[in-house]
């Protein structure tokens, strides 16, 4: 631990315009945490910043007083990587402006910013971020490392809908990325993570989605899971864009529809989102509902707004986490025994199996054409191992790493924020080998000293 003088911090105060907080502060306790409640640390100082001279004043301090520098956008990232011991935390969470272009269906998002704060924003005129698919999650971190969610299939990625980003790097500058300006830094930081720089503001193309959207849930009778997701597999695949139908097995949770004795026990949730006439979305979803028999269901015209935000409840702060995930290029019979066999043992009643479907808009983009590089396996497998009590650490996570070695056969790399702390060979594993080259050679660049190192770690090679 290096120890910071008062008179610095007192020094520091000075030309900082937002919030300093230290361990004998009201609102430490509070400031310091994240979303895993598996990550209980003890920052030296937390700066809230403001604005974009606050950022760029916590780099040069963090820089000189030789502090380990964790950068706080939402605080989501299942591995904990916004907080640390002993450093500074930049905390961007008062950073949270967004203001719409309506003429250019552009919006301009702080760096701070959460998706329910984007979605309120545009959706006054009927647009939409693609991004994901808790509102409580942070653009900063989702978008450095990709960013997916419903309307994704139709129109791409969050980092296929950068426009430009406005960048602090190591030395304190303020830099512009784009095509034009700094076009090898906005490659980096559209799936290279928080290893560049810390992003005061991204500027997104938006979609035009309207207000409501045809979405829904089936909740599906596990006693038939594996004809239901043997079927899964391939059908979802011949839909159009516009239609996203993910699948999720776990303990039912008290959902209104569902009849009370169904709650805890084992289900496949179905949830969808169709980007049309609802009538046509309908036609589209038959087929699932009428694949096997559900316990319930759920559908309908949905304000965008409600249906981003309904699944916050499912994962809210605090619990303790730890997720595994890769993508998978066939959920063939086989990767479908060994998803069968670990749901059988879910190790708590939050555990779930969650299987997005992700080709579409991304998959047509080229493999190095952004740092975001796995474009082409149609699934995602992601493991959301979620307890309560520390005493229950060791056997939930051991469930998670057996599951997801079961199912290494199946996988070809993974989303870089999906990410544990799996060490630095598996944080390659989140690129292509000509990807992940140039990601450390503009690592030499833009931070020689490795001074963004709490992040999935892109380590200069000089
Ligand atoms: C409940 C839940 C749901 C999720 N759903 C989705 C989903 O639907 N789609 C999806 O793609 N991902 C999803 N994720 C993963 C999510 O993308 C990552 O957790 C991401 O890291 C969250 O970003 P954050 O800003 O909240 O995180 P933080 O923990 O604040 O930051 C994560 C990393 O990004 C860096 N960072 C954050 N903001 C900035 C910034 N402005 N500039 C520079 N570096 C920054 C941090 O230093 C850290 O290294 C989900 C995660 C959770 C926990």
């Amino acid at each position: 631990m290096t120890y910071i003088p008062l008179e610095s911090i007192d020094e520091f105060k000075k030309t900082f315009r937002g919030t300093v907080i230290t361990r004998s502060d009201d609102d430490y306790e509070n400031a310091r945490k994240v979303w895993n409640g598996m990550f209980d640390k003890y920052p030296s100082l937390i700066a809230r910043c403001i604005c974009t001279s606050d950022v760029i004043q916590s780099v040069n301090f963090a820089r000189n007083q030789s502090q380990l520098i964790a950068v706080r956008g939402g605080g989501h990232n299942s591995a904990g990587k916004a907080t640390c011991d002993d450093g500074i935390i930049i905390d961007l969470s008062l950073m949270r402006r967004v203001n719409v272009d309506v003429k250019n269906k552009t919006v301009r998002v702080d760096g701070g910013a959460l998706l329910g704060d984007v979605d309120r924003e545009t959706q006054l005129h009927g647009l939409a971020v693609s991004a994901g698919i808790v509102s409580h999650t942070g653009v900063g971190g989702l978008t450095l490392g990709g960013g997916f969610g419903w309307i994704s299939r139709k129109y791409g990625l969050s980092v296929d809908n950068l426009v430009s980003a406005e960048v602090v790097t190591a030395d304190g500058k303020l830099l512009q990325a784009n095509v034009n300006e700094n076009p090898d830094l906005f490659w980096a930081i559209r799936g290279g993570g928080g290893n560049f720089g810390i992003v005061t503001s991204f500027v997104f193309n938006c979609a035009d989605i309207g207000t409501h959207v045809f979405s829904g849930l089936i909740v599906k009778k596990y006693e038939n899971a594996k004809q239901y997701i043997t079927f899964h597999s391939e059908y979802v695949r011949s839909l159009p864009d516009e239609m996203s139908v993910w699948m999720v097995v776990r303990k039912a949770p008290p959902l209104p529809f569902l009849p009370p004795e169904i709650h805890g026990q084992m289900v496949v949730i179905v949830p969808f989102v169709w980007l049309g006439e609802q009538s046509k979305g309908e036609k589209l979803i038959k087929p699932i509902r009428d694949q096997s028999e559900s316990h319930g269901e759920f559908m309908g015209m949905t304000p965008w707004v409600d249906w981003q935000s309904g699944f916050d409840g499912l994962v809210e702060h605090g619990a303790r986490n730890y997720w595994k995930s890769h993508q998978i290029k066939e959920l063939n019979d086989k990767c479908i025994d060994q998803i069968l066999r670990f749901a059988d043992t879910l190790p708590s009643d939050e555990c779930e199996i969650f299987i997005p479907h992700m080709e579409g808009a991304p998959s047509r983009v080229k493999g190095d054409a952004t740092a975001f590089a796995h474009r082409d396996p149609p699934f995602v497998l992601n493991i959301h191992t979620r307890w309560r009590d520390q005493s229950d650490d060791e056997r939930c996570i051991s469930w998670a790493k057996d599951f997801h070695l079961s199912t290494e056969p199946f996988a070809q790399g993974v989303y870089v924020n999906f990410l544990s702390d799996e060490g630095d060979a598996r944080v390659k594993d989140a690129y292509t080998e000509n990807v992940w080259n140039r990601l450390v050679q503009l690592k030499n660049m833009y931070d020689p000293h490795n001074l963004f190192r709490l992040n999935q770690n892109i380590k200069p090679s000089i």
